[in-house]
């Protein structure tokens, strides 16, 4: 059975064609399963009676199980979704006055591992397809509606956030069709600047969005150098602040924002200093090298959601207050991130799903702190006080 959820509008022209119908059909088709929330082609009415038997034989709009659903004490709502093999996903929305935000999953876990995150934590076991994705949208969309009773035309979810479980540039044959899918009016209808795509910065992909997708854009940077950003997001090592802030500007060329919304954990001890603060004032205003312009962004401060065996603490209000201030002051727009859903592990950096690890994470995670102990006994005191950058105190456990 082909699942119609797989199909931007040209995909399904191309289905409709493969069906020896004509391509022109795919958009009532496409209309039915995405603004009317129809799966069964047999109800889909203004259909040709003959492209509706064709349809029902081979193809339907196949939900993902909803494995389980938990509503936070702020109205938040956390579903996790089957994708099979012991593998699950989770998908997040947060109302707020006049919108609503849909933050959705990539891939059953991620090979990026940042030191911080939940999702990191448990490996990576697969890309989601294309269906999968949107079917997270799918339902949230329509089972909202029912439930909050809309009048036909009004919308559940305003916004999509690609920050759920996975890095979504590292799966990219999948991700641009359903973004296709979020933005087409004939679909879901959402304008670019209110689908984000959140990357830890794989800077070939961020080159290929702009020219495919130009759709609004999160930096998770997290630290201001390279030193500290390469143990906290390791794929730093490949694309180091420099490349990834280059290509961040080459995106604002074709992006539907003039900025790029910069975001950073706040780290107790680790990454939330005023000296760090005041680093990464001048590397987003490029004041720290001549050859380095300054990028265009707004940052967003995300007090560190916990979770078990982090080893990682959340920076105190005062201390995210002081940083924030540093940032203000230095002329850059700052939001400090309102945690929503912590009571059900929704925030950020908290989902986790279920994740059948193909990349032993855990093993080369504790080898790799083995290590690092072993290292830190080893060290002289100068050198460890040196390796927090700038005399600053890290306490990587
Ligand atoms: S923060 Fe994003 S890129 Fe990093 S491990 Fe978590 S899901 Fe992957």
């Amino acid at each position: 059975m082909v699942n119609l959820l797989q199909f931007d509008r040209s995909g399904l022209a191309d289905f409709c064609a493969e069906l020896g119908e004509k391509r022109f059909r795919a958009t009532q088709l496409f209309r039915w399963i995405h603004q009317h929330g129809e799966r069964n082609p047999a109800a889909m009415t203004d259909l040709a009676k003959s492209l509706r038997d064709r349809l029902a034989a081979k193809a339907a709009a196949v939900p993902l199980p909803v494995a389980s659903e938990q509503v936070a004490a702020d109205g938040t709502i956390k579903w996790l979704f089957d994708v099979g093999d012991g593998n699950a996903v989770e998908t997040v929305f947060i109302p707020e006055p006049g919108r609503g935000t849909l933050c959705i999953s990539s891939q059953a876990g991620c090979a990026v591992n940042c030191r911080f995150c939940a999702t990191g934590h448990q490996g990576f076991n697969r890309n989601l397809a294309t269906s999968e994705i949107v079917a997270q949208l799918w339902y949230a969309e329509f089972e909202l509606r029912r439930r909050l009773a809309l009048a036909p035309g009004e919308r559940a979810v305003s916004n999509v956030v690609m920050m759920g479980m996975g890095e979504p540039l590292q799966n990219y044959a999948a991700v641009v069709p359903a973004l296709r899918i979020m933005l087409d009016d004939h679909g879901y209808g959402l304008s670019r600047r209110r689908v984000t795509v959140s990357t830890s910065g794989v800077v070939p992909m961020i080159d290929r969005l702009r020219e495919d997708c130009p759709v609004a854009l999160a930096v998770s940077l997290h630290a201001p150098d390279d030193a500290l950003r390469d143990e906290l997001v390791p794929l730093n090592r490949k694309y180091p602040i420099d490349e990834l802030f280059a290509a961040c500007r080459r995106y604002l060329e074709r992006a539907p924002r003039d900025f790029i919304t910069i975001e950073y954990c706040m780290l107790d001890g680790v990454n939330d200093s005023p000296a760090q603060a005041e680093a990464l004032l001048a590397l987003l205003r490029g004041d720290d090298s001549p050859l380095r312009p300054g990028l265009s962004c707004k940052i967003n401060l995300i007090p560190f959601n916990p979770f078990p065996d982090s080893g990682l603490r959340r920076s105190s209000p005062a201390r995210i207050a002081a940083f924030a201030a540093v940032l203000q002051h230095g002329g850059i727009v700052t939001t400090v991130r309102r945690t929503r859903g912590d009571d059900i592990a929704a925030a950020c950096g908290q989902l986790a799903g279920e994740v059948q690890d193909r990349t032993h994470v855990g093993d080369r995670r504790e080898r790799s702190t083995a290590a690092r102990a072993e290292h830190r006994i080893a060290a002289p005191a100068s050198r460890r006080e040196s390796a927090g950058g700038r005399g600053t105190e890290r306490t990587l456990p």
